[in-house]
């Protein structure tokens, strides 16, 4: 390990205009540990791409998208010293997106969708090493396809641990002495080099992979709130920052919807023991969490979170009593489609579970194929609006009384596919959409106030 190294890694919101970068340039000009920087794309940037790839827009409406891209990043660049590299590299990457957008193929495309969802974080790399080199920090901007190796599947990518390691060995590590390396974060590249995402959110996820395969100590992730909450501080007030996590109860805040940290985050950290640092850039006087393998205390309650947009579905077969190997066809439907299940229910005829179905992700049209499957073997009813609501905590369901306080908590409420003992950190539950709000304030006063 590489006792000195420091990854940070800053959020959309850490990076929405110049002000915003400023203060990120001044936490990395205070550290001489940090030498790779990872950045996200300003605040609202992936959502116009994304916008872009799969709403059915004019000619007029796309150009309209882009004029608003480049505002808010020519609004950052006005600020920075003359360079005409810099301000030609940013013309030629609004040129370039100008022109994957108008396409006609890029709504069928997953190939081109990748590129447009790519550039906003080459755009905000690029900016933000400038931003580094006026406060005193000598950067440049890296290019994270050089070493960022994942599979093909557009989207959605899973990293190839193994050549990251060797590619950043080889291209990264070496640089990183002489200059700050300012990286895209989200982005990857295939074995034949061409352009991939991980999944909305993840530049987290890039952060923890390149301070796994350079051997960094910490990994910080600066973002707008300061440090991982008892629960969704958007949620309720009362909600209020943990100064400690261990990385099991992290992962299942992140797998089960705590935004702050990107689902397979706290991987590379738990194989790796890297410490994990979450403040806010624009506060980092207030500290933050810190998460480590192993905590002082363990309660049985830390947080609650809430994932939005499941889907039910049930399967059911009047044959099942009698049909062995029914439920091993049913998740070899689910498996061949790379679909990851969180909650199942079974009773003799039936078998109900869950599916994540973000709007505009890959996981929404895999969900159709995958019920359109299912549908060729077996009754499948299918019930939408649904929130996944989870306490995580620790030796849940070896301690007496936990599972009766969180259902007592919440006895006004009807609630779906209650999950609790396949897992020491987590019980969950759906509920109905409208009502998660409500319940997750019900929970928090009960556990945490
Ligand atoms: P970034 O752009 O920096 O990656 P995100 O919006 O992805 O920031 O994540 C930060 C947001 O995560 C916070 O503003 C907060 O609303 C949300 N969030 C959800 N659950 C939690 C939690 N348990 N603790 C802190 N923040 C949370
Ligand atoms: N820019 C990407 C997104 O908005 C990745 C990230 O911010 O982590 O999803
Ligand atoms: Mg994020």
């Amino acid at each position: 390990m590489n006792s000195a190294l420091t990854i940070a890694k800053f959020g959309g919101t850490s990076v929405a205009n110049y002000q915003a970068m400023s203060a990120c340039a001044s936490i990395i000009a205070q550290q001489n540990d940090t030498r790779v920087v990872v950045v996200s794309a300003s605040a609202g940037v992936t959502n116009h791409l994304v916008s872009l790839c799969h709403d059915e827009l004019n000619a007029e409406q796309i150009d309209n998208i882009i004029a608003q891209i480049s505002t808010i990043q020519y609004a950052i660049e006005k600020h920075l010293p003359e360079n005409t590299t810099r301000t030609d590299t940013l013309k030629g990457l609004i040129d370039e997106l100008t022109l994957l957008a108008k396409q006609p193929s890029l709504r069928t495309n997953d190939m081109l969708k990748e590129q447009v969802l790519s550039m906003g974080e080459r755009m905000s790399s690029l900016l933000f090493a400038d931003v580094l080199n006026v406060h005193g920090v000598e950067a440049e901007v890296f290019d994270v396809k050089q070493v960022m190796r994942t599979d093909s599947n557009f989207g959605a990518a899973s990293p190839d641990l193994a050549q990251i390691a060797a590619l950043s060995t080889t291209h990264l590590a070496p640089r990183i002495q002489a200059k700050v390396q300012v990286t895209q974060g989200f982005v990857g590249a295939d074995e034949q080099g061409r352009t991939t995402t991980l999944g909305r959110g993840g530049s987290d996820f890039t952060a923890a992979l390149l301070a796994e395969a350079l051997g960094a100590q910490l990994c910080q992730i600066w973002t707008d709130v300061i440090g991982v909450y008892t629960t969704d501080p958007r949620i309720t007030d009362k909600a209020r920052p943990l100064p400690e996590l261990s990385f099991e109860e992290a992962a299942e805040m992140a797998t089960f919807g705590a935004k702050v940290l990107h689902p397979a985050t706290m991987e590379p950290a738990l194989r790796q023991d890297i410490k994990v640092f979450v403040g806010s850039s624009k506060e980092p006087e207030k500290g933050g969490t810190i998460i480590v393998r192993d905590c002082e205390v363990e309660p049985p309650y830390r947080a609650i979170t809430r994932r939005k947009e499941q889907v039910m579905v049930t399967v059911k077969t009047p044959k099942m009593m009698y049909a062995q190997g029914f439920l091993a066809k049913v998740f070899e439907i689910i498996a061949k489609h790379e679909l990851s299940v969180d909650l199942v229910t079974t009773s003799e005829i039936s078998v109900s579970f869950t599916l994540d179905n973000p709007p505009n992700s890959v996981a929404e049209r895999l969900n159709r194929v995958t019920i359109e499957e299912l549908q060729d073997i077996c009754d499948v009813t299918v019930e939408r609006g649904f929130d996944l609501i989870t306490v995580v905590g620790n030796h849940m369901q070896t301690s007496v009384g936990v599972s009766s306080k969180i259902l007592s908590a919440v006895t006004d409420y009807q609630l779906r596919m209650i999950c609790f003992g396949a897992n020491p950190h987590n019980m969950s539950f759906l509920v109905q959409e409208q009502h998660s709000a409500d319940i997750v304030k019900q929970l928090h006063s009960v556990l945490f106030e």
